[in-house]
């Protein structure tokens, strides 16, 4: 079969191989072995390069699932030059192939998962990366794997917010004043105004809380998957942020 791939991570086997993780929309996380790839003659090239969108030929078999396919060809759709030019667009797009590959080979998600991280990348391609990029994605991928934390509504009575007066995890997102009584919120009331803001689509880019919203979703993310420990490309991303 024929399935496009956007490579998330590769290491090298032997002196000659790839082992290439790729998610595919139809197979979910594959493991590639592919040999003689850092040969010049290989005909692999830039198709098995990290990042890059490529079609592939494999021999597959959804019930014998092996652990290793050896893919016959692999031919570049998108290398997206101009994301990798930009040390921020690289980055970003560098932590989303590292939260999907973390995520994991559970495959129903799949289709929505590369749709939407192909659809980034295009993005990364013909914009630099914006205030608000990355929050809107990890909103989207936790909207994908069936928890998006409730936020424009109240999750213990049901009251349309316009901005949460605290989160509670328990709740699975917002509460709102009402409800929260006399208790103190944990959190800045700018970031749950921005927040609030975010949820009811009102996007304004000169919000100054995203990386605290980014952080929000990324919690998020990690308690419900269990699976997102040591981040590498998030330590990465915020250095490439520091510079001028
Ligand atoms: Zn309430």
């Amino acid at each position: 079969m024929k399935t496009q791939i956007i490579v998330l991570h590769r290491y090298a086997y032997g002196d000659s191989s790839w082992i290439v993780k790729a998610l595919s929309p139809d197979v979910g996380i594959l493991s590639l072995l592919v040999k003689g790839a850092k040969s010049k003659k290989s005909q692999f090239k830039a198709g098995i390069d990290p990042l890059a969108h490529s079609e592939i030929e494999i021999r597959y078999n959804r019930h014998k699932n092996p652990s290793l396919i050896i893919p016959k060809e692999a031919a570049l759709q998108n290398y997206f030059p101009k994301m990798r030019s930009n040390l921020q667009s690289l980055a970003s797009a560098q932590l989303m192939a590292e939260i999907l590959l973390k995520l994991g080979k559970e495959k129903s998600h799949a289709t929505e998962e590369f749709k939407w991280l192909l659809n980034n990348l295009k993005f990364l391609e013909l914009n630099a990366v914006k205030e608000n990029s990355l929050s809107i994605w990890l909103h989207e991928l936790c909207n994908i794997l069936g928890y998006a934390p409730a936020l424009s509504k109240c999750g213990r009575c049901g009251q349309e917010l316009l901005q949460p007066a605290d989160l509670w995890p328990a709740l699975g997102g917002a509460v709102c004043e009402t409800c929260l009584g006399t208790r103190k919120s944990g959190y800045d009331p700018i970031f749950l105004q921005e927040l609030g803001n975010f949820a009811n689509g009102k996007n304004h880019e000169k919000q100054i809380s995203w990386p605290r919203i980014e952080n929000y979703f990324l919690g998020h993310l990690k308690t419900h998957t269990g699976a997102l420990e040591n981040l590498r490309s998030w330590e990465w991303l915020t250095e490439t942020r520091r510079l001028p």
